[in-house]
């Protein structure tokens, strides 16, 4: 009888070649981001696949990006769950007021030194914790952390088409082929649009219709390849973006900002990041802080300058010292121009992050995610711990709140989740039941 107890409970504890208090497992997470996908962007065009995602797992009304609605900031904030004055990547570019030096976007993606300010992002988290992640293209995912990389990374090259839709199925391609055969547990997958489009000809198009047709069917196209690599019970997938976007106003409809009127830059300042939409940072030259100041303060009616020192608690950037000493913000649609207008984009963001304009889209499915349910908004900063819980990992210090998001999944998910353990469950009923009876 006693060896009988044995080798039954033996065979029981060498499911899956681990020992009971190991066989907790959590499913793979794939992270996708459509930059500038405004959070209404489904409500004007015909989304098959995104409505059946509504039916399926989870919609947030919409999600709030953190107060500086730029992309690398924005990203890094989900990644991390930090504020901007936390995590320090202030810009899209990279710069140094001191030398005056610039980099631009792409190619800050491969500069350590802007990303790895001592917050460690979910990738690195992870991997110290014994998983395996990837990032295809997402910002931030490039560079070193405390000198660990990312397991697999690619970095979007520069000047590479974004709206290329075979292109981009291939990339889903790619993703599927780590998870299914190489076993990566988390994965970020980045696509630059609809935020060209938005930006190129305006959110209000056409154009902007189009693209977003095209990343349902991509969608679509997402569905099928998870079912066709096996991983319909072992994939969760949150869709979410940075920020939204707005039409930008010109001079025929409005007096637009133009801060050489109010200031002589070359005199006053030392250092500047303008032209870059409804945001902007200025370092005053020695002992001009002030004079900046008041020429701006109450230079035009749809700009508002703040001293770094009262930026508002709520933007959560005063902290950082990359932060420069005067702040720049101007109301919807209204670009901040230094010297002349340009004019390039007909479309924006950057504007304050409670306008309805710069709020995101968020969807989630998969085995934990509970269907058919309707998210109250939440910040962004959120998505981090709940990225943590999905994937078993113990979050870093984080801004963000489970509270938040942890209604979107499955009742069961504490006890165990999906339906795979369920079963494993059900074994250990039986299990336990042949050893009674043996007994
Ligand atoms: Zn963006």
């Amino acid at each position: 009888m006693k060896s009988e107890l044995v080798l039954v409970l033996a065979l029981f504890l060498s499911v899956n070649g681990k020992p009971l208090s190991e066989r907790r497992t959590y499913n793979k997470l794939l992270l996708i981001s459509f930059d500038g996908f405004r959070w209404d962007y489904d409500q004007d065009v015909d989304t098959p696949n995104l409505d059946k995602l509504v039916k399926e797992g989870v919609k947030a009304k919409y999600i709030n990006p953190p107060a500086l609605t730029m992309t690398s900031p924005s990203h890094f904030t989900t990644i991390t769950g930090r504020w901007i004055e936390d995590h320090g990547v202030v810009h899209n570019l990279m710069f140094n007021d001191t030398t005056g030096l610039r980099v631009p976007h792409k190619a800050t993606l491969k500069k350590s030194e802007w990303w790895d300010n001592g917050v460690l992002p979910l990738w690195i988290t992870a991997q110290k914790q014994g998983l395996k992640t990837a990032s295809f293209y997402y910002p931030g995912g490039g560079v070193n952390y405390s000198g660990q990389a990312v397991n697999r990374f690619l970095v979007e090259n520069h000047g590479s088409p974004d709206d290329n839709e075979t292109e981009w199925q291939q990339n889903i391609d790619t993703v599927m082929g780590w998870f299914a055969k190489e076993d990566f547990d988390f994965v970020t997958l980045y696509y630059g649009e609809p935020d060209n489009v938005g930006h190129a000809v305006g959110p209000e198009t056409h154009e902007r219709r189009k693209i977003i047709e095209q990343i349902d069917r991509t969608i679509g196209y997402l569905r099928e390849s998870i079912h066709k690599n096996a991983l319909t019970d072992h994939l969760n997938v949150i869709l979410t973006s940075d920020h939204g976007m707005t039409t930008i106003k010109n001079a025929t409809e409005v007096k637009e900002i133009v801060l050489a009127n109010y200031i002589s830059l070359l005199k006053l300042t030392r250092f500047d990041l303008l032209d870059y939409g409804g945001f902007g940072m200025i370092t005053p030259r020695e002992g001009k802080e002030q004079e900046v100041y008041n020429a701006l303060k109450n230079a035009h009616p749809n700009l508002t300058v703040y001293r770094k020192d009262e930026l508002p608690e709520n933007f959560h950037m005063k902290k950082h010292a990359r932060i420069q000493p005067i702040v720049l913000l101007a109301d919807l649609g209204f670009n901040i121009n230094s010297r002349l207008i340009l004019d390039i984009n007909k479309g924006d963001h950057g504007f304050s992050s409670e306008e309805m304009d710069m709020k995101m889209f968020f969807r989630a499915f998969g085995p934990d995610f509970s269907p058919n349910f309707l998210a109250e908004p939440f910040d962004s900063v959120s998505i981090y711990p709940l990225m943590c819980k999905l994937l078993g990992v113990v979050p870093e210090a984080n801004n963000g709140s489970l509270s938040d998001t942890k209604g979107m999944l499955v009742d069961n998910f504490d006890a165990g989740g999906s339906s795979g353990r369920i079963q494993v469950s059900f074994t250990l009923l039986v299990v336990s039941t042949v050893i009674l009876t043996l007994i």
